[in-house]
């Protein structure tokens, strides 16, 4: 639908048959997100999913309050109330010595200062609060194994072309959230594919009653080593502990879109952390089922968008997980687009104003956090008399000073 008169629309019911219409290519936490943050315009969505069953599958996920505030206003919050954990506090180690470096407070200090709580949620449980948003809002139909093969642009809008018979979508607005080998930015043309940074996430799960005592703490730990390091926290109500180790390694081969079902030779993990504090390997060692995910990177990309068609999530801005900001940054984008398609004391804004107003509040923000999780992968991984510095600067920081150096990142007005 084109925009209406003077590229304004007058109304925003969603029954209408002039409601504007959204196509959301990959229904993952940016999809989900963005399709509620744009229920609320009065728009009416079409999430287009290629998986036939949204899977439960996954780990953990931190949430920082930049995202936690924006599924608060999305009424995603409170569904994970009693699934969620707000860790009192980040605690880092060395790897080597098992020494405390550094300490951040989280919990009632974090949400003070941030405005929103610090969680950490089971990707599962995320999804299926997302999933049960969307399922009350008449104005959001899920089509699942749906996968876009095209899309052209055509005067009524977007027609969008997928596999099977499903035939010829169209919509006034066509969102790629289709992650990060999206087929939206390759058509689109913005922007090159991510390449693998040589880095590769081991990811485990294990129940907290068979992880030593210190890994059941309620904190989120953090150990530095030489090309290495290795995260984990207690999740679900601290019956699960969440595993993630970092390897700078050749590994290759494996297929990336298996994401959760590759496994992995435990041996690497055993090879590669063998020289770690004892504590560590003691965690190290109670995992049974290792999973591997090689890590992706990519340059900022300048554009997100053209014309009707617009990037969000992981398709826009594929980073490392350094800074755990992944999908933070996709609900950041959820909530600055459903923003851009508010209506105001003048009507509804223009496809395209929207779209810029978008761009204009994203693209650098989220060129930031890519450049400042790189640079963090680069930190954690320091070796020798370089390791050692870092190390002397980390024990001489303050925890406010420490907090200090997140307001940019978390502090976001939402
Ligand atoms: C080891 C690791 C740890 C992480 N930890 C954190 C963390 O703690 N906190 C955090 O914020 N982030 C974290 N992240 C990042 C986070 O997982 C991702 O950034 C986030 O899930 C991206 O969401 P998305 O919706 O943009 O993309 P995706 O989750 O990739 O979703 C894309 C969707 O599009 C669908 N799709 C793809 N192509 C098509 C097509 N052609 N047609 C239809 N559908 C299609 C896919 O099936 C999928 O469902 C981590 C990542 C890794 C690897």
């Amino acid at each position: 639908m084109e925009d209406g008169p003077g590229g304004r629309l007058s109304a925003l019911d969603p029954h209408r048959v002039d409601a504007r219409h959204f196509l959301i290519a990959g229904a993952g936490i940016g999809g989900l997100a963005a399709a509620l943050a744009l229920a609320r315009t009065g728009a009416r969505i079409t999430l287009l999913e290629q998986a036939p069953v949204l899977e439960e599958a996954g780990a953990g996920l931190q949430l920082s309050p930049n995202a936690s505030g924006i599924l608060s206003e999305l009424g995603v919050l409170p569904r994970l109330e009693g699934l969620a954990m707000a860790p009192e506090r980040l605690r880092v180690r060395s790897a080597t010595s098992g020494r405390d470096l550094m300490f951040m407070p989280l919990g009632q200090t974090a949400r003070a200062r941030w405005g929103a709580p610090t969680l950490v949620v089971h990707r599962a449980d995320l999804q299926r609060a997302l999933l049960e948003a969307v399922a009350e809002q008449d104005m959001i139909t899920l089509r699942t194994g749906v996968e876009i093969t095209a899309f052209t642009r055509e005067t009524d809008g977007v027609h969008v072309h997928a596999t099977g018979d499903t035939g010829t979508i169209c919509g006034d607005v066509l969102i790629g959230a289709d992650g990060a080998h999206s087929r939206i930015r390759r058509s689109l043309g913005l922007g090159s594919e991510p390449v693998w940074s040589g880095r590769t996430a081991w990811r485990a799960l294990v129940p907290a009653s068979e992880a030593p005592a210190f890994a059941r703490a309620d904190e989120t730990s953090l150990w530095l080593g030489a090309r290495t390091h290795l995260v984990h926290y207690p999740l679900r109500q601290g019956a699960l502990i969440n595993i993630v180790a970092i390897t700078d390694d050749g590994w290759r081969g494996a297929d990336p879109a298996r994401f959760w079902t590759e496994r992995g030779d435990e041996r690497v993990v055993t090879q590669r952390f063998a020289d770690w504090h004892m504590e560590a390997r003691g965690l190290l060692e109670c995992v049974r089922d290792w999973r591997r995910w090689p890590l992706f990177d990519c340059d900022p990309l300048k554009r997100w968008s053209a014309g009707p068609v617009a990037l969000l999530g992981d398709a826009a801005h594929p980073m490392l997980p350094f800074f755990a900001q992944g999908a933070a940054q996709a609900i950041e984008d959820a909530g600055a687009l459903g923003q851009a398609f508010m209506p105001c004391a003048t009507g509804v804004p223009s496809i395209t104003r929207a779209l810029a107003d978008y761009e204009r509040k994203r693209v650098a923000r989220a060129a930031r956090v890519q450049t400042a999780s790189r640079r963090q992968a680069m930190i954690y991984h320091l070796s020798g008399p370089a390791a050692l510095v870092r190390d002397i600067g980390m024990r001489a920081l303050p925890p406010q000073a420490v907090m200090a150096r997140f307001d940019w990142l978390y502090r976001y007005p939402a």
